[in-house]
């Protein structure tokens, strides 16, 4: 129980004007799909929020179709400075949009609202803002002279940001003069199906952006569609695994930005409180739903006792609910299926001898949930410091010097993020260097930004997302 008692500030659902059901979005028109539809839910009530259209291999076909209409007649035709100015026009109404935007992401996905609200969406915007600028300067990006477009995208994204996924894949795409067919999470179609009618209000040519939603079989039909000329995905190694074989010996370029299992790094000289929010950030932002998230805690043997004990003060305090409480700190989990995931490996944790500690907080009777949860004495041989929970489970591990430290972090097979928490900027410097990950960051975690790229070594995948790096993976013979 918290010792701060706060009333309930629900955001009002009043702000979102939702269709019964939704379409496909294919050549700028919603049009009916071919497949059997199916239910988009909210996973903290189980609630119906709408009926979803599911795309079939000939919807597909339309979709890739259209996008190949589009960038022949309209879109490579087009100056970077016109194109520019569409994606400006998207940015403001997402921006003019944003309240809207918020509410469906935290309904249709469980996120706290503060977080769409103040993290999400606002990234969403800038990222537009972002690459609208880069449309008309391809020219002196330094990626060559005269970077041609590929042709038609295919981006398949996962649930966990399922509009900022999609911004990190439209945006680039449509400043480098490519046209798009995207598929979002089965899970979460919700915003993407919004921002459909977002490009509609912008006037966006028909067929350059066109949006298939259905399930993974959806996903599969585009990888194999031949008039394709370039796979963007996120999610999973599995099926990041099945796209690499499916794309292999053909033209189709491809960038995949796969799981991750990051260790955060405290050593006994990091400034305590600040980590200790920073630990919280790194793996219970987003119910832990983050594929660059500090899952992995490596924490100097000396302070291991001092910051376990600030954590679990901290965690207790943590007020899990109602995503759309503005007061709400962890949100629920996005479906059945991973809540049983996460159920399941941290009974492995517990099984495997570690000890398991959780929150103690109230769980809402409907919906999906798992309280905030915290391993110590955990082995670097255990599943839970190998494999990627993807949920509000953290593991702490521990070190004696920054080698030690080193040779654990890299012990993964993953290499998407990690953190360096140090009083001593040639620590955190020297660290870094040796670090094998894409993405590291220094006495903050899980900060994002359009101009840095972001991605993976080794399971993580490859390609980078975000800054100038982000251009080349939809461009002809670029190299950042
Ligand atoms: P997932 O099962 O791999 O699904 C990702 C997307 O691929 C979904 O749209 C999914 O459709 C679709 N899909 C499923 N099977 C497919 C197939 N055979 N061919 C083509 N597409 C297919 O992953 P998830 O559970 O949604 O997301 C969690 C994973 O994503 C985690 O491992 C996380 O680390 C990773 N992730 C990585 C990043 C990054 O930037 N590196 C960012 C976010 C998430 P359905 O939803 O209909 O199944
Ligand atoms: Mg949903």
């Amino acid at each position: 129980m918290s010792f701060l008692e706060y009333a309930p500030a629900p955001e009002s659902t009043a702000v979102l004007n939702l269709k019964d059901s939704y379409g496909l979005f294919i050549d700028g028109e919603f049009v009916d799909g071919s497949g059997t539809p199916f239910n988009t839910i909210s996973p903290a009530t189980e609630k119906h929020i709408a009926e979803i259209a599911s795309a079939s291999d000939e919807d597909v076909d339309r979709a890739v179709a259209a996008a190949r209409r589009a960038y022949e007649k309209t879109w490579s035709k087009m100056s970077g400075r016109d194109r520019g100015k569409y994606l400006f026009r998207i940015a403001r109404l997402v921006q003019e949009r944003a309240r809207e935007l918020a509410v469906a992401e935290s309904l249709d996905n469980g996120k706290p609202i503060k977080e769409s609200r103040d993290v999400d969406v606002p990234l969403v915007a800038s990222w537009f803002f972002y690459y609208a600028g880069w449309a008309d300067k391809l020219d002196h990006a330094g990626l060559g002279a005269n970077p041609r477009a590929l042709g038609v995208a295919g981006q398949i994204i996962p649930w966990n940001f399922p509009l900022l996924m999609l911004a990190w894949k439209i945006a680039p795409a449509l400043a480098a003069g490519n046209t798009v067919v995207l598929k979002p999470a089965e899970t979460t179609p919700l915003t993407a199906l919004i921002f459909a009618e977002i490009l509609q209000q912008a006037d966006l040519p028909a067929g350059v952006v066109n949006i298939v939603t259905g399930a993974g079989s959806t996903g599969s039909t585009l990888v194999r569609h031949p008039d394709v000329d370039k796979i963007a995905f996120t999610g999973s190694t599995g099926v990041g695994r099945d796209i690499a074989r499916a794309v292999a010996g053909t033209n189709k370029k491809l960038t995949l930005e796969l799981g991750g299992k990051a260790a955060n790094i405290v050593f006994d000289d990091a400034p305590i409180d600040q980590a200790v929010e920073g630990i919280v950030n790194g793996i219970f932002f987003n119910q832990g739903h983050v594929c660059c998230a500090g899952s992995r805690l490596l924490v100097q043997e000396s302070i291991h006792d001092e910051v376990v004990d600030r954590l679990k003060t901290r965690l207790s305090t943590l007020r899990l609910g109602d995503p759309l409480d503005k007061n709400t700190d962890i949100g629920a989990i996005n479906s059945a299926a991973q809540l049983a995931r996460i159920r399941e490996l941290s009974d492995i944790g517990e099984a495997e001898g570690a000890e398991r500690w959780t929150a103690d907080c109230a769980i809402p009777e409907q919906g999906f949930w798992f309280a905030p949860t915290i391993f110590t004495g955990v082995e670097a041989s255990h599943r839970i410091a190998r494999d990627e929970v993807f949920g509000p489970v953290l593991s702490v591990l521990t070190f004696r010097t920054p080698a030690e430290a080193i040779a654990k972090a890299n012990n993964t097979p993953y290499g998407l993020s990690a953190g360096i928490w140090s009083d001593k900027g040639s620590r955190i410097l020297a660290v870094a260097d040796r670090l094998r990950a894409g993405v590291i960051w220094a006495n903050t975690f899980n900060r994002f930004d359009p101009s840095s790229p972001f991605g993976g070594y080794k399971e993580s995948g490859f390609g980078r997302e975000g800054g100038r790096q982000g251009l080349t993976a939809y461009l002809k013979g670029a190299a950042a």
